[in-house]
């Protein structure tokens, strides 16, 4: 198998009450684990099976006739970014040169929130929020689908699912209140610090 599935950076009843045990047993265990299955099998034999997996993402990208590659290339790694974004012990405020650049690129971190909230609402149907660093300055973007910053030479500081996929079974249709625990008691500060640009 050329691909692999990254691990869980903790236990899959570790977010819990944010996030149930059994939203993991199928958002990665199910969901996670068949975009790999399914990139390994359309590579399979290909050039692109050895590639590194952002190389496959950036060398799809916009070609109608390898979309099938593409939309499982990406989220293979936009899951494993997901599961990194989010922490036990997550939520709070970031700290340090993130809290400068945060403010510096929005004016302060509840015009931020406000800002990534909207985005994660306003994503029509299946996609993603992103925070992302672009040519210095840290902007909020949305993408659909598989879509990724990756292919718009942005670099990924934090994302969020907002696949029905994701919140269904612990919040039925209720994304705004998903969106909120997140930004309340999920987000991993220090990873999202640790993506920014040298
Ligand atoms: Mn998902």
């Amino acid at each position: 198998m050329a691909f692999t599935q990254s691990p869980l950076p903790y236990a899959p009843d570790a977010l819990e009450p944010h996030l149930s045990a059994r939203t993991f047993e199928f958002h990665y265990g199910k969901h996670h684990a068949a975009y790999v299955t399914n990139l390994n099998k359309l590579t399979e034999g290909t050039t692109l099976a050895s590639l590194p997996l952002e190389e496959v993402i950036q060398s799809t990208f916009g070609d109608s006739s390898k979309a099938g590659i593409f939309n499982n290339a990406a989220q293979v790694w936009n899951h494993s970014f997901f599961w990194s974004s989010l922490s036990p012990n997550g939520g709070g405020t970031p700290s340090g040169i993130l809290a400068e650049k945060i403010d510096r690129s929005f004016g302060s971190f509840e015009r931020f929130k406000d800002e990534f909230k909207t985005a994660a609402t306003t994503q029509f149907g299946s996609g993603w929020a992103w925070l992302v660093s672009d040519a210095g300055t840290l902007k909020v973007t949305k993408t659909a689908n598989a879509e990724n910053p990756l292919v718009h030479n942005q670099v990924p500081l934090l994302t969020l699912d907002v696949w029905e996929h994701a919140y269904y079974i612990d919040y039925q249709n209720r994304r705004p209140d998903f969106i909120q625990t997140f930004l309340d008691s999920l987000v991993n500060w220090e990873f999202v610090a640790g993506n920014l640009p040298t």
